[in-house]
């Protein structure tokens, strides 16, 4: 039998991620140049994957969000230190 690579683990803890939620939002804009605003690519968003524990913390306390560096592209919890050192951004509707 063949495993992939690498077992996919939940966007917040890292344990193995065996529900997968929409993202708060499945776009977002991805300006090459910030002082630029005509020029924008809009980047679509993954699914969320999560452990069982943090799918329920979805529904009452956590919000999502997502570092768009392009060193992470990474969800985490909102207002929480990405790997790059910026915190990941809350994803509006
Ligand atoms: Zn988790
Ligand atoms: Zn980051």
């Amino acid at each position: 039998m063949t495993q992939p690579p690498e077992s996919p683990c939940c966007a917040l803890c890292g344990q193995p991620g065996t529900v997968t939620v929409d993202p708060p939002r499945r776009t977002i804009a991805r300006g090459a140049d910030p002082s630029d605003s005509s020029f924008s690519v809009i980047a679509v968003l993954p699914d969320v994957l999560l452990c069982e524990e943090h799918a329920e913390d979805l529904t009452s306390r956590l919000t999502i969000g997502w570092c768009d560096d392009e060193r992470c592209r990474l969800y985490g919890e909102s207002g929480e230190a990405s790997p790059c050192g910026e915190p990941f951004r809350k994803l509006k509707r």
